[in-house]
């Protein structure tokens, strides 16, 4: 009898102490494109005087500065915090001598993790594309497309379908992914069903362009607004159903979520379109932190590659929730980014620092 309540005990103890171990702490970083203060404000001021933002415990600034340009790019300022170094514009997963890098999604998949990326860009674009590519130039879409074939994500969403199979090459990776295991779709509600432990969502053909208020806008001038059908706001959503998916594979698990489309209302100098895609990421942060409250064992960090369009905001109206924005340039800034964190170990992404300490910061709590 005796000797049963010893061993029982020993299991209790032992029991704690492995869950305690086995236990690494999910992570989800949130890269808003273009996002700096001004974005926030202008989103916040939008919204009745509110953001998500608010409930963050800690709050940093990264230096977003590339190897060869003050001004970064997305590729760039993407490599720096995905995998620790800086490098030339236009660079994913390279060091400034070509040497490639290993991202921390491919590192956490070494410690037995689920990955997952969710973009509204095609998912090739250069921020989810620097979590898993090794090339010197960006816009090498079917290659990046092939690499991809190979990095074993669990889950991804974003635009990009022709370059897996409307290739210069003939072939057709959609197929191929097939035969390894991946299922596809072209729906929010059948990629809320669909089980498969391997799922690719494409968003669209190319580019998804964007949907506000019921009013379709297009970024391209070759493109009329009143011909093309804008997208639906997946990006919270899919990543409610993301989450969910990662939680029943129960295992620890890495997430990129991405707004990419705040930098490209930033390019247009389009305050309407800039506000309009902070909106829709402000509302999929919402998302993350309600599970992450729930789940207790969830960092989440929110930040951005740099600032788009130099913007300042220049007069407004708080009671009408109104604003006006001025734009500097058409192209990236130099500011520094805030960082938002929240959960266990969010207290070390307090302070000024580099952007590629986002990735040894990160590289931290998964090592612990
Ligand atoms: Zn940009």
């Amino acid at each position: 009898m005796k000797k049963n309540i010893i061993l029982a005990l020993f299991f209790i103890i032992s029991f704690d102490v492995f869950s305690q171990e086995s236990e690494s702490p999910n992570i989800i970083l949130m890269i808003g494109d273009g996002m700096g203060l001004t974005q926030i404000t202008s989103g916040m001021y939008s919204n009745n005087n509110k953001t998500a933002l608010e409930d963050f415990q800690y709050i940093g600034l990264s230096k977003t500065h590339s190897y060869d340009n003050l001004v970064t790019d997305s590729a760039a300022a993407g490599t720096a915090m995905s995998s620790g170094k800086k490098t030339q514009n236009y660079v994913l997963g390279l060091d400034h001598m070509g040497n490639p890098l290993k991202s921390i999604l491919s590192i956490c998949q070494d410690k037995g993790y689920s990955t997952a990326l969710i973009a509204t860009s095609n998912i090739l674009h250069a921020t989810p594309a620097a979590f898993f590519a090794n090339i010197d130039y960006r816009y090498n879409y079917e290659p990046i497309a092939d690499q991809m074939t190979k990095s074993g994500i669990n889950y991804f969403v974003g635009g990009g379908e022709q370059y897996f199979n409307s290739r210069k090459d003939k072939r057709n990776i959609i197929n191929e992914m097939t035969e390894n295991g991946y299922e596809f779709v072209y729906n929010i509600s059948d990629y809320e069903k669909n089980k498969s432990n391997y799922i690719g969502f494409f968003t669209a053909k190319g580019e998804p362009y964007y949907s506000y208020k019921g009013v379709n806008y297009s970024y391209r001038e070759d493109e009329p607004v009143e011909d093309f059908k804008g997208r639906e706001s997946y990006l919270a959503r899919s990543t409610e159903a993301t989450l969910k998916k990662l939680k029943e594979l129960s295992k620890p698990f890495f997430i990129m979520i991405e707004g990419s489309q705040i930098d490209w209302g930033g390019h247009d100098n389009d305050q309407e379109y800039m506000v309009s895609q902070f909106l829709e990421f402000n509302e999929t942060i919402k998302v993350v932190l309600e599970f992450a409250k729930k789940d207790k064992n969830t960092v989440v960090v929110v930040t951005a590659d740099h600032e788009t369009g130099g913007a300042a905001i220049v007069r407004g109206d708080l009671s009408s929730s109104t604003i006006k924005n001025r734009f500097a340039t058409p192209n990236h800034t130099a500011s520094m980014v805030p960082v938002f964190s929240f959960g266990p170990n969010a207290h070390l992404f307090k302070g000024i620092y580099e952007n590629t300490e986002i990735f040894n910061k990160l590289l931290s709590i998964v090592e612990k």
